[in-house]
């Protein structure tokens, strides 16, 4: 019986990880061990190791898009579990606090976050809550699973809960990439029309394949102008900004008809002005997304079980190979999610 494990260490701040022989974690009462068959990488994790999420404590194991199997089970958990086939929620819950009682788990106030402040699944193996893990069809390829959690299901619950996104509603994407391709299926689900935007060609031509009505070429085309004549001048009814830049921001506002709703995810700069009498005249709104709920993510599950939407991989890469997926990521050069992969 294998003992030990390949995890990827992340030791200092703007730093490659390394990837270092570890003993494999045990399952505490209440958890589960998993063998991590794919793991997501996302803009979170160059952000952590650029040492900008205040939270994480050196050193440790990022990665919380975890997909795997059921390896063993620890006091109090079905042994039945053993050999499922699980998408992990991200957030460890405390299931007591004011958000938690009325569903908005999200904001739990007690909120801890598997791969940011305890290890993650950038390893063989990694040890969760039996809460966390969710069965998913094993039908469902590992690094399509590794979408559920965040790369849709932010995107779910921004749409749904946030945006309150209607069918026959237009919704315009800013800067449409890998979170950018689920929000297209997930409103074409819901029956919105959706409008895509992006200064780059293929990116375009992937969301026409994920169902986009229309894009967008914002190195060619007058942005205000093509969503304008695009809804017979009314204005878009919910714009989703992937961006996360003061000008995008702005866009947005610009964009949505009266009442009309931005979502804000991108999140790059730390401040913005917007102008306010537009906000305030036409009672616009602005609305963050942070990760989704637990019924979210059982919904989600339901969704890609039926494969009403397919969680969009741009490419899977060996875990061994991780610094260099990290670099691609960073590169900008991704048109979606990058997936590393872990043998059976
Ligand atoms: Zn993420
Ligand atoms: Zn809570």
């Amino acid at each position: 019986m294998k003992t030990t494990m390949h995890a990827a260490v992340l030791r200092q701040f703007g730093q490659p990880l390394q990837i270092e022989e570890k003993p494999i974690p045990q399952p505490g009462p209440g958890e589960v061990l998993v063998k991590v068959r794919a793991s997501g990488l996302c803009v979170s994790d160059l952000h952590i190791q650029d040492g900008k999420i205040a939270t994480v404590r050196l050193p440790y194991t990022p990665g919380h898009e975890l997909a795997g199997v059921i390896a063993a089970v620890g006091a109090g958990v079905p042994p039945e579990r053993i050999g499922q086939h699980i998408s992990a929620a991200i957030d460890i819950i405390c299931g007591e606090c004011e958000f938690c009682r009325t569903g908005r788990t999200n904001l739990c106030r007690k909120l801890v976050r598997i791969g940011f402040e305890r290890d993650g699944s950038h390893a063989e193996y990694c040890v969760i809550p039996a809460q966390n893990a969710f069965p998913v069809s094993p039908e469902i390829p590992f690094e399509q699973v590794t979408g559920i959690p965040d790369a849709v299901g932010c995107m779910y619950n921004g749409l749904k809960n946030q945006a309150r996104l209607r069918a026959g509603q237009t919704l315009l994407i800013l800067g449409v990439g890998g979170l950018g391709m689920n929000a297209i299926q997930l409103a074409k689900q819901m029956g919105a029309i959706v409008l895509a935007t992006s200064r780059r060609a293929d990116k375009l031509e992937t969301a026409r394949q994920m169902g986009a009505d229309a894009v967008i070429d914002t190195s060619q085309e007058d942005l205000r102008a093509r969503a304008a004549a695009l809804t017979g001048g009314r204005g878009v009814d919910v714009v989703l900004d992937n961006i996360g830049l003061e000008w995008s921001i702005n866009e947005g506002i610009a964009m949505v008809r009266p009442g009309g709703r931005v979502l804000v995810c991108g999140y790059i700069s730390e401040e913005f002005r917007v102008n306010y009498q537009e906000i305030m005249k036409f009672e616009k709104e602005i609305l963050g997304i942070r990760g989704m709920t637990r019924q979210d993510m059982a919904e989600v599950i339901e969704w890609v079980n039926q494969k009403r939407i397919v969680p969009y991989v741009y490419k899977t890469v060996p875990f061994e190979q991780i610094n260099e997926a990290l670099d691609l990521l960073r590169s900008g050069r991704a048109k979606g999610r990058v997936v590393l992969t872990f043998p059976e």
